[in-house]
C-alpha cells in the first residue's frame, strides 16, 4: 500500500523544513510506501530551494513548481492529480494539521472501511474573536442554503482513498470550493477532532478580505438559491405595490387630493431601485462565474516538475 502526502506551499521558507522533520517521524510509523508531494504555489520566498533540499535527502518527495500563485484550491488539485498512491492525504505546510494523526487515519480507512478520514477543530484558540464568529455564520448560511453539509471548523486535513480522488478530480469546475466538493462527492467519512495548533512559524495566507471572497466563492459555488431570492423579492414587491396601488386608489376616491405624497413616492422609489440593483449584482455574480468556467482555462501551470 502507497500513501500519498500533498504538501501546497506559499511563501513557506523555514517552515517546510521544519514540517518534514516533524511529519516523516509519523510516515515512517504509518509502515507503508510513502510519497510526499509539495505543490509550490508560486512562492516569491525560497520554499523551493527548501524543498529541494529535503528531496537531496529523501527521494519519495516530489515537487510540482507552479508557474504563479494560483490559491490554494489549485495546488492541492494539482497534488491529487499528480498522487499515484493508493490512500492520499492533505495536509498544510505549517503543521496545524498534526501529522501523529496520519496512522489513526489509516487505521480508520483499512480497518473500519470508511473511505475518508476528515478532521474539524473543536475551538479557533489563537484566531481573532470577529473572524470566528463570521467563520460561524458562514457555516450556518452555507448549510442552510446549500443541499451539500459542511461541519463547521471542518479542515482540508483529510485522508482519502484512491476511488474519492478519483471521484474528486473527475469534477471539472475551475472555481473549486473543496470543503464542498469533498461532501458532494458522498462517500463514507469518519470525522476526528481535534484542538487548534497555532502555526509553527511564517504566517497566515488569508487576509479577512480574502475569506470573505471565498465565503461567496462557497456559496455561489453549490447553490443557486440567491438567484430564486430574485424571484421571491419580486413577487413580495408586486404584492406590496398591489396593495399600496389599491389603498392610493380608494383614497383619491373617498377623499380626492391625488396629487400630495412626495416623501412615500421617493421611499418607494429608492427602496426598489436598491433591490433591484441587489438583484443584478448576484445575477453578475453567478454571470461572471459562467463566464470564467465557459473560457475553461487551465485552473494551474506548472513550471517544473520535479
Ligand atoms: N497556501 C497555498 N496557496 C495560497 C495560500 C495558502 O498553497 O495561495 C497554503 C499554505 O502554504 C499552507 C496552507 O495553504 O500550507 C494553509 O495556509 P495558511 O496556513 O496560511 O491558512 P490558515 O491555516 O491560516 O487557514
Ligand atoms: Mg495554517
Amino acid at each position: 500500500m502507497k500513501l500519498s502526502i500533498i504538501v501546497p506551499c506559499y511563501n513557506e521558507e523555514g517552515v517546510v523544513g521544519l514540517f518534514y522533520e516533524e511529519a516523516i517521524h509519523h510516515i515512517q510509523k504509518c509502515n507503508c510506501e510513502y510519497e510526499l508531494i509539495f505543490v509550490n504555489d508560486g512562492s516569491k520566498d525560497r520554499t523551493v530551494e527548501d524543498c529541494l533540499k529535503i528531496k537531496e535527502k529523501d527521494e519519495h518527495v516530489v515537487i510540482v513548481d507552479f508557474s504563479r500563485n494560483f490559491g490554494k484550491e489549485a495546488a492541492m488539485l494539482a497534488g491529487l492529480q499528480t498522487s499515484t498512491g493508493d490512500l492520499v492525504v492533505l495536509m498544510d505546510a505549517d503543521l496545524q494539521d498534526p501529522p501523529k494523526l496520519l496512522p489513526e487515519m489509516i487505521r480508520y480507512i483499512t480497518e473500519e472501511g470508511y473511505d475518508s478520514v476528515a478532521t474539524y477543530r473543536v475551538d479557533r484558540k489563537g484566531e481573532p474573536p470577529i473572524r470566528s464568529w463570521f467563520a460561524r455564520q458562514f457555516y450556518k448560511l452555507i448549510n442552510k442554503m446549500t443541499e451539500v453539509e459542511i461541519v463547521d471548523g471542518a479542515r482540508d486535513y483529510r485522508m482519502m482513498t484512491r476511488d474519492m480522488v478519483n471521484s474528486i478530480i473527475s469534477m471539472p469546475e475551475v472555481h473549486r470550493f473543496s470543503k464542498g466538493i469533498f461532501t458532494w462527492v458522498g462517500f463514507n467519512t469518519k470525522y476526528l477532532e481535534y484542538e487548534n495548533v497555532e502555526r509553527v512559524a511564517g504566517e497566515t495566507k488569508w487576509s479577512f478580505w480574502k475569506l470573505f471572497k471565498y465565503a461567496i466563492e462557497g456559496i455561489v459555488a453549490f447553490t443557486t438559491f440567491p438567484l430564486r431570492l430574485a424571484t421571491i423579492l419580486g413577487f413580495l414587491m408586486s404584492f406590496v405595490g398591489f396593495m399600496f396601488m389599491l389603498y392610493i386608489t380608494v383614497k383619491a376616491i373617498l377623499f380626492g387630493d391625488p396629487v400630495a405624497g412626495y416623501p412615500s413616492l421617493i421611499v418607494v422609489i429608492t427602496l426598489i431601485g436598491g433591490i433591484q440593483l441587489l438583484v443584478l449584482g448576484v445575477m453578475g455574480e453567478y454571470l461572471a462565474k459562467t463566464y470564467m468556467e465557459v473560457k475553461s482555462r487551465p485552473k494551474y501551470i506548472v513550471k517544473r516538475k520535479l
